[in-house]
């Protein structure tokens, strides 16, 4: 008969070691506090989302394959590029994760790995930068017919009506509108990409 001191123990589980690079990368990117890291994943993100349709991931599903460090399949998914950064899901997150701010992370990783499907996103988000940098403000009229005209130029006619009607109704402006104080806005925004361009340079 066996004696309780015979027993030996069952061996230990192995322990599972979560490698949170890849979701810490995306924090320390993410311009001020991301809170990714608080996410549990409840889903409300998706489901105020008015672009989850065409996503190829919710945002609820990009942050668990974040968390599981899917990188390419993350850098390579459509939904940063879809977001219209109406911040539906920012204001309903019970955990208050920054989820637009995560997106455009995301973005100018995509464009770094060059691991985005869509050519052209990159291109209208420059344009877009561009715009915002010289008039301080969006200016749609002027990003549309650009980005159509470059990338889908048979597209046009098809996008006329809809201007038009915009035009009509006040809701977009045919000529560009500055804002007052540019030149404080360029101050600022060329002083933010000193500190980017420190932040990633290298320590000797
Ligand atoms: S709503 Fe917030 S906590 Fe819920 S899944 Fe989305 S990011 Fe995570
Ligand atoms: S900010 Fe982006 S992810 Fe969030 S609800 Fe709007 S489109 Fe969807």
């Amino acid at each position: 008969m066996a004696l309780a001191t015979d027993i030996k123990p069952p061996p230990s589980a192995p322990k599972l070691i979560e490698d949170l690079t890849f979701l810490n990368e995306v924090v320390e990117r993410t311009a001020g506090v991301s809170r990714l890291e608080m996410c549990i994943q409840c889903g409300t993100c998706g489901g105020s989302c008015p672009s989850a349709a065409d996503m190829d991931h919710t945002p609820r599903m990009l942050f668990a394959m974040i968390r599981a460090g899917m990188r390419q399949a993350v850098l390579m998914s459509n939904t940063p590029w879809i977001c219209v950064s109406c911040y539906h899901c920012v204001v309903r997150c019970p955990q208050n994760v920054h989820i637009a701010d995560v997106m455009y992370t995301l973005k100018s990783m995509a464009i770094e790995a060059k691991l985005y499907r869509d050519s052209t996103a990159p291109d209208f988000s420059k344009t877009f930068v561009d715009m915002v940098e010289e008039y301080g403000r969006s200016y749609e009229f002027g990003l549309a017919t650009r980005h159509y005209l470059k990338h889908f130029p048979l597209r046009l006619p098809g996008m006329s009506p809809m201007a038009l009607g915009m035009l009509t109704k006040e809701r977009m402006s045919i000529r560009p509108k500055r804002i007052k104080n540019i030149k404080q806005l360029k101050a600022i925004l060329q002083r933010a990409k000193e500190l980017d361009v420190k932040a990633q340079r290298p320590v000797a």
